[in-house]
């Protein structure tokens, strides 16, 4: 079983202010000074691939220069890496060659928000679970990926659907269980999403129960696009341990 207090002195998923829906604020240099505030051991830099397909690995250099400016202390290790976005079954906004240059490829299956975002046929929970397997399995078998961003939970689903929890119920034990042992197959981690845990609690509750049963390795994230995003450990671990040790109700 995982120690949370361990899982999250890391932040694995911090946008700078080169996503467009971050704040203005997201500099590098303040995102690090508030990591080491915090007493964080390693932060990751994702920005979406999506504002800035065309020139994205020229914007990552600039990103490494200006973490090499203020990288002047060990702590905390700084990665530059991407939110990729996988939109469909095998699909994805950079090329293989593209994505292979970057350091922490955290790969998106669940941005059905975005205009570009391809859609189950139909629009029932299950189908919607499928869907969501089906890209994430292909993500896991590309080799490409290191991690899963905020993994099945369909709440940026919610203004298509009426209660977009009903998609990850939708998801069996077996099937999260398969796909589990498929990554640990391709050493591909799962992040364990601030913000999804408090979005679909009964599901945060399978996803972190199931996943430890099957030793797969989990990444911590906040998904911050804000300077107070990257929040304190501390308070993060009694509200996490709050909704995962509760009792599910059947
Ligand atoms: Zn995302
Ligand atoms: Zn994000």
């Amino acid at each position: 079983m995982y120690l949370l207090s361990e899982l999250l002195r890391e932040n694995n998923h911090i946008h700078t202010r080169y996503s467009k829906c971050a704040s203005h604020q997201m500099t590098v240099s303040q995102i690090v000074s508030r990591a080491r505030q915090l007493g964080l051991r390693k932060i990751a830099l994702v920005d979406h691939d999506h504002d800035n397909a065309e020139n994205f690995l020229q914007q990552q250099e600039e990103l490494l220069r200006e973490v090499r400016a203020c990288q002047l202390q060990e702590v905390p290790e700084i990665i530059v890496g991407a939110e990729l976005s996988a939109f469909g079954v095998g699909k994805y906004l950079l090329s293989e060659d593209e994505m292979k240059k970057i350091k922490f490829r955290l790969f998106a299956v669940n941005h059905y928000h975005l205009p570009f975002w391809e859609h189950p046929r139909s629009s029932s929970a299950r189908a919607y679970a499928e869907h969501l397997l089906e890209s994430t399995r292909a993500v896991v078998q590309s080799g490409l990926a290191h991690c899963i961003a905020h993994p099945f939970v369909a709440n940026y689903l919610k203004k298509k659907v009426a209660d977009y929890t009903k998609v990850t119920q939708a998801i069996r034990d077996a099937e999260l269980a398969d796909i589990f042992m498929l990554s640990n197959e391709y050493n591909v981690s799962w992040e364990l999403n601030y913000r999804t845990i408090f979005a679909d609690p009964s599901f945060a509750r399978r996803f972190w129960q199931i996943g430890n049963e099957m030793g797969v390795k989990f990444l911590f994230g906040t998904d911050a696009h804000t300077l107070s995003g990257i929040e304190e450990p501390r308070v993060m671990e009694l509200q996490i341990e709050t909704i995962l040790s509760e009792k599910v109700s059947v």
